[in-house]
């Protein structure tokens, strides 16, 4: 099979089709070659349009997007139809065979939908009788308000804006030390910026093979989180409101086993007092460095269990916390309900983190806190490191009351302690000093989960084992 040069080899593993979702269909026309119905699709006021060729030579199947707003569907149904009459008017020059005949099969994934965006990704494939099945993609990103169909330049601020995503793109491919250029300086070129496309937590643009190349011989998508866009990208673009639910963009990636844990023992002294404050759902740009100051000026340590979609965006507030002696504890790449995944999807939360923190910091992190603290076998399986819950519950996020936090803390906090609270909140960062003076008066010492649970079960295996405070202290 000969993949073309706009292939994205990433996003073949995605899973959504355009007919997975369809729950009813009207059928708009039949006649003895050409069939044609709509669907419901899994997006808001999007529908599923299909189109079915039946002759004897060769046969096609399309499938394409209609939505509300005219102009788009204009331009899509333009594209298709390009598409199938350049595939018929080639089939109908072929000799028939007995055996063979010519297919064209085209289907579209939906990567982005919001107030403002629709990122679609066509996948093509083509074959025509006695050649090899051909490849292709195409991708097409809409102003929803206008209709307008977007080109890289439509996004940029400014023209200072070039210059800035050229040197992320640089920088990106620079990471991977496997890639050859082909041609110098091609990504000052916003002509090579044609294949871009909105992903959940990243704007994808893939260079052309003749531009870069990778061993794999696959096209090199540079992936860019979108807090690294700000101020290039006009804000209508970034910050508008995602209509679905998150998508499975994460390649499996190798598992990287977890390093030992850090001697750290003899810091824990018979007869002291200890518990492990915990933050949850970061990093945050300001506020996560600003807990980072109030811990070091008490000589505390905490563990944090960040997000991989935010890590992706603070890898030095990330490695200035795992420096400064703390903790990183997985939190999952974007916080989902792990019960309610697939295996593969499952892992793919935990090991896309695990393997960006282990990146930045050279160690794969120890334990893991499920979101909402939900959890089966399934996941106390496949985590493959302990699993922390809490036994004191600040409900930070709640009542953003630094009041009410302190006295939370106050009057449920036990020797052995997990304490939870979130360094996204605001009244957590200018809470926190009050709660560690609070502790220290109690005669408490701050150390990391992991430390804590070197009192719990020492000779045995701790993974997939579930901890809500160290009881054994
Ligand atoms: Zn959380």
């Amino acid at each position: 099979m000969k993949w073309a040069i706009f292939t994205f080899s990433i996003l073949a593993v995605l899973v959504t089709t355009a007919c997975v979702f369809a729950s009813q269909y009207t059928n708009l026309e039949t006649n003895s070659n050409v069939t044609t119905y709509i669907e419901d699709s899994k997006f808001p006021n999007i529908e599923i349009e299909t189109e079915i060729g039946e002759y004897a030579r060769y046969n096609y199947a399309i499938h394409f997007p209609k939505t509300k707003n005219d102009s788009i569907n204009k331009t899509i149904k333009s594209f298709v139809s390009e598409q199938r009459d350049a595939f018929l008017n080639h089939a109908q020059t072929l000799k028939e065979t007995d055996e063979h005949y010519s297919e064209l099969a085209l289907d579209y994934e939906i990567t982005y939908l919001s107030d403002n965006i629709l990122s679609i990704i066509f996948r093509e494939s083509t074959q025509f009788i006695g050649e090899d099945t051909q490849e292709n993609s195409y991708t097409f990103n809409f102003d929803r308000q206008t209709g307008e169909k977007l080109n890289i330049e439509a996004l940029l601020i400014d023209e200072e804006a070039k210059d800035q995503l050229a040197i992320i793109a640089k920088r990106n491919i620079l990471q991977n030390p496997g890639v050859t250029y082909l041609t110098e300086n091609f990504e000052q070129d916003t002509n090579n910026y044609s294949f871009f496309n909105f992903a959940d937590s990243t704007l994808n643009i893939t260079f052309d093979t003749n531009l870069i190349q990778q061993p794999s011989g696959e096209a090199y998508v540079v992936e860019i989180p979108y807090c690294k866009l700000n101020g290039i990208i006009k804000e209508s673009y970034l910050s508008s409101q995602v209509q679905k639910s998150s998508n499975e963009t994460a390649i499996l990636s190798e598992e990287i086993s977890n390093t030992e844990q850090k001697e750290t023992t003899s810091t824990l002294i018979p007869g002291e007092k200890y518990v492990a404050l915990t933050f949850d759902d970061g990093p945050h740009h300001e506020l996560t460095p600003k807990i980072l100051d109030i811990l070091k000026k008490h000589n505390a340590l905490a563990t944090f269990y960040v997000l991989g979609n935010r890590v992706q965006c603070y890898p030095d507030i990330v490695k200035r916390a795992y420096e400064e002696g703390h903790e990183i504890g997985n939190h999952t790449w974007d916080h989902p309900q792990l019960t309610a995944l697939s295996q593969e999807a499952l892992l793919q939360q935990l090991n896309k983190t695990t393997n960006l923190v282990a990146s930045i910091t050279g160690e794969a992190p120890a334990t893991l806190r499920p979101p909402y603290g939900a959890m089966n076998d399934t996941v106390k399986q496949l985590a493959n490191m302990p699993l922390i819950n809490w036994s004191v519950d600040t409900l930070d996020w709640k009542h953003k009351n630094k009041q009410k936090m302190l006295e939370i803390v106050r009057n449920t906090t036990k020797n052995g302690s997990i304490i939870l609270m979130h360094d996204i909140q605001q009244s957590t960062a200018d809470g926190l000093e009050d709660i560690i003076v609070e502790l220290t008066n109690q005669g408490y010492k701050f150390v990391t989960v992991s430390t804590l649970l070197q009192l719990e079960n020492r000779t045995t295996n701790i993974n997939g084992q579930v901890f809500n405070s160290a009881s054994n202290l």
